[in-house]
C-alpha cells in the first residue's frame, strides 16, 4: 500500500499537527504514539479511529 508523496507532505496529525509517519498499513505521530489506519489507500486521520500505541 503506497501513499502519494505528495499528499504524505501535507497531512499533519489531527491531534498536534506534528509531521506522521508512513508505516505499512498505518500512519503514525511519535509525539502522540497515536497510530492512524490507512484503508483502501486512504489515511483516516480521525482521532476516534486511531489507535494509541504502547
Ligand atoms: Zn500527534
Amino acid at each position: 500500500m503506497s501513499i502519494d508523496s505528495k499528499l504524505l507532505e501535507i497531512i499533519v496529525c489531527p491531534q498536534c499537527r506534528g509531521k506522521l509517519n508512513l508505516e505499512p498499513e498505518s500512519l503514525f505521530c511519535s509525539p502522540c504514539a497515536l497510530e492512524f489506519p490507512i484503508r483502501n489507500g486512504i489515511p483516516v486521520l480521525l482521532i476516534d479511529s486511531a489507535k494509541k500505541r504502547g
